[in-house]
């Protein structure tokens, strides 16, 4: 193998220009190519693609975002994109690809080995909602951002005796809402994988206000609700004093924690690694600590499952 690409797909996470700095340097390393496709399969198509060599990745393990761009690019779902994405890694020489990006950019990736082009997928998300990895690159990042505000959140609740509810990211898992919420010190977590009786968060509030505690702060999953319309639900059950903060997109920004840099190297290079050894069409994962993969068709199959015991350990210690 003597050339390889990398693209990064899908929403952007902080780490995702760690992890094309450790494939581009590790199959360096190894004498191999490398060539960092623009904006995703849209880049892909189009032959946006470049050379990377040392001094491209020299200074953006600690940069947020991706520097390869990102896009959505739902035409990559046909063939006939398909094909075009093959002429142009034919065109530059490229025998195989590392993807990162989530369950989408796995799809994409998998037609492409379907069609000779080995590709290994790195789970790039901050969401953590993509199977067999107990982490995802730019998770880290994105709940201590959370828990920043949080923490800021905490300090003006308490002044004004307040009941915050903080909506987080997180449409299909509450990764985000656990451990922000168990970190943060959360009076009550919100999220889709466990159902809610709102009459019970006002009574567990009523509760803690006459035990003297006057404040509050409900971590919200955005995939419950948003956070206006819980704090609208909730105020109908009595006076709280209650405000409501979206934090959004600030959570998808920020220079990468170590963890996600770390996080990203090791699986970066592991890549590399994978496509050395012929194998394509495989996610790498981190479980148990131990870099690990999987055939990309049995995650399709398979679903993310948050961390529950994060969320019965916040119940025992806020009641
Ligand atoms: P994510 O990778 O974060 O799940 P998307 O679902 O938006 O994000 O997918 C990212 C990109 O992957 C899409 O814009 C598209 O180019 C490609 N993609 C998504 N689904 C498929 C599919 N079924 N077949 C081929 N490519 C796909």
């Amino acid at each position: 193998m003597k050339r390889i690409g990398i693209l990064t797909s899908g929403g952007d996470a902080p780490g995702m220009n760690a992890a094309v700095r450790a494939v581009t340097l590790k199959a360096l390393h190894e004498g191999i190519e490398v060539y960092g496709i623009n904006y995703g399969y849209a880049g892909l198509v189009a032959g946006d693609i470049f050379q990377l060599d040392k001094d491209t990745v020299l200074d953006i393990i600690q940069r947020g975002g991706t520097f390869l761009y990102s896009a959505r690019y739902p035409e990559f779902a046909q063939e006939s994109a398909q094909l075009a994405g093959i002429k142009q890694l034919e065109k530059f020489g490229i025998e195989a690809l590392v993807v990162i990006g989530g369950d989408g950019s796995y799809h994409g990736g998998l037609r492409l080995t379907e069609h000779g082009y080995n590709a290994i997928g790195l789970p790039g998300t901050i969401d953590n909602d993509i199977p067999y990895t107990d982490f995802t690159i730019g998770f880290d990042t994105a709940v201590n951002t959370a828990l920043d505000a949080i923490d800021k959140i905490r300090d003006t609740a308490a002044s004004h005796e307040r009941t915050f509810i903080v909506e987080v990211m997180g449409r299909n898992a509450g990764d985000i809402a656990l451990w922000a919420g168990v970190a943060g010190g959360a009076e009550e977590i919100i999220i889709p994988e466990k159902k809610f009786d709102i009459a019970q968060v006002a009574a567990h509030i009523n509760t803690d206000r006459q035990a003297g505690r006057k404040h509050s702060v409900v971590i919200l999953a955005e995939g419950v609700m948003h956070a206006p319309e819980f704090a609208e639900e909730l105020s109908k059950f009595g006076d709280f004093h209650v405000r409501s903060t979206v934090l959004g997109h600030v959570q998808r920004g920020g220079a990468p924690s170590a963890r996600d840099r770390v996080l990203a190297s090791k699986m970066g290079a592991y890549a590399v690694e994978l496509l050395m050894q012929g194998k394509g069409g495989l996610a790498v994962g981190i479980e148990n600590n131990e870099l690990t993969y999987h055939k990309m068709d049995d995650l399709f199959d398979s679903k993310h499952k948050a961390d529950m015991s994060l969320y019965d350990l916040n119940s025992d210690l806020s009641h």
